[in-house]
């Protein structure tokens, strides 16, 4: 039993407070904070039991300090965006509080996100005797922890890893992005890297695609190659590993109109002058774009993500495939929420849920396949998001 405190209270911050209210026997008291209170409000109001709210500027560290302080939790869910991990790692530094996020820091005047930021704090946070648990969201999360419970239970090494991210969902919109538009299209349009032999191989974005059939009539996709952060820290944490790319399907009306957006110049990240102000086009883009969180009462269909590894077991090389199959209209009905919020927002839960009851401890800062995979993957079984594996 102890408090948590959610910051963020976008598509994701939604699904994690309802996620998190589910349980009360580990979350026994909740407080959503996010720089427009108001959403905070709206979504406490579609909650059953009473959850705190409280407006905060996460780039603004005492302000978050003095939250932190006033509230006294045991872990702080990070759910803002990835601009504001290093401020809120230092609060909680700061506080002595227990950290967690689903996506790895990235400064905002530059589109190269990467681990090394928040490995840095690894010292810090052993000397604090607190515990950092970075990207516990699907992917980065359950795509590493999937890895780690295959090499535990079916490897005696891993060699090539395939991580596949389906989204066969439909939301009705000419054009919208399923989370934070400004980090979906820095994240899509950035230069593509996979891991071959020992190294990072940089290629053109989008410039390799193949087709996909998910199980369970999903469907099938074209899936395109690029860069993902999981990739940085598994490479690290299993070095068996030889070969991994990680793949993402796109529509081909998504990618008209990314293109048109990007030859136009609007997904630009340096700021321009407008009638004498300056504007980030990116920026303005996010401003025009439908935003994740209200795309959940339209969107139909079902995402499929999982991991394809290879490698060998007794001598022998076997393939095996595992993954979850989540659908969009059964997450609305439970927490209003479309499901690549849905699949985020639970794993976060889980991994608050793992450190809070003590399956998961350490004292540093740590990937999710550093932890031991099996208790997490029990939990996503009981919590929403079944999965299943099988030999290929
Ligand atoms: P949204 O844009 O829907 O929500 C982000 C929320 O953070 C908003 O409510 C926003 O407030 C708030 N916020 C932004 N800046 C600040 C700040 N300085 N102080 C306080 N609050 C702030 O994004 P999503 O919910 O879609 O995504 C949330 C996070 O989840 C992102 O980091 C994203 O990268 C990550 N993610 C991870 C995935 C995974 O599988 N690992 C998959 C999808 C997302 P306001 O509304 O006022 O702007």
């Amino acid at each position: 039993m102890g408090k948590v405190l959610i910051i963020g209270a976008g598509g994701v911050g939604q699904v994690v407070a309802h996620k998190c209210a589910q349980v009360p026997e580990v979350f026994s008291e909740i407080c959503l904070a996010s720089r427009t209170v108001s959403k905070c409000e709206k979504i406490a109001s579609q909650i059953k039991r009473p959850i705190r709210t409280a407006a905060v500027d996460a780039d603004n560290v005492p302000e978050l300090v003095r939250l932190i302080n006033d509230f006294k939790p045991e872990l702080v869910i990070n759910v803002a965006l990835p601009y504001q991990d290093l401020h809120i790692m230092d609060a909680c530094l700061e506080t002595g509080v227990n950290y967690l996020d689903t996506a790895n820091y990235e400064p905002l005047d530059e589109a190269r996100f990467c681990y090394k930021w928040q490995w840095d704090y690894q010292k810090k946070f052993e000397e604090a005797g607190l515990m950092a648990l970075l990207g516990s969201g699907f992917d980065p999360g359950v795509t590493n922890i999937f890895t780690a419970y295959q090499l535990k239970h079916h490897f005696d090494e891993i060699t090539e890893l395939d991580i596949i991210d389906v989204n066969g969902g439909d939301h009705g919109q000419a054009f919208a992005t399923n989370f934070n538009p400004e980090i979906n299209i820095r994240e899509v349009t950035a230069p593509c890297r996979h891991w071959e032999n020992g190294d990072f191989v940089e290629t053109d974005a989008m410039s390799m695609n193949r087709k996909f059939e998910c199980p369970e009539n999903v469907g099938t996709y074209n899936i395109y190659r690029m860069y993902h952060e999981e990739l940085e820290s598994l490479v690290k944490h299993i070095p068996s590993i030889k070969k991994a790319q990680f793949w993402m399907s796109f529509s081909d009306n998504y990618l008209k109109h990314l293109e048109v957006l990007q030859n136009v110049g609007m997904t630009r990240i340096d700021p321009v002058m407008y009638q004498g102000i300056e504007i980030v086009p990116l920026q303005f883009l996010k401003a025009v774009l439908p935003e994740p969180a209200s795309l959940g009462a339209t969107t139909k269909g079902r995402t499929c993500i999982g991991c394809v590894c290879k490698g060998t077991k007794d001598g022998k090389e076997i393939t095996r495939y595992i993954y979850n199959i989540c659908d969009h209209e059964e997450a609305y009905r439970e927490v209003q929420s479309q499901a690549i919020s849905y699949t985020t927002g639970v794993p976060a839960m889980i991994g608050a849920k793992m450190m809070m009851t003590g399956k998961w401890t350490g004292k540093g800062v740590f990937n999710m396949e550093q932890m031991d995979p099996d208790p997490f993957m029990e939990a996503l079984n009981i919590h929403g998001l079944p999965w299943k594996e099988t030999a290929l």
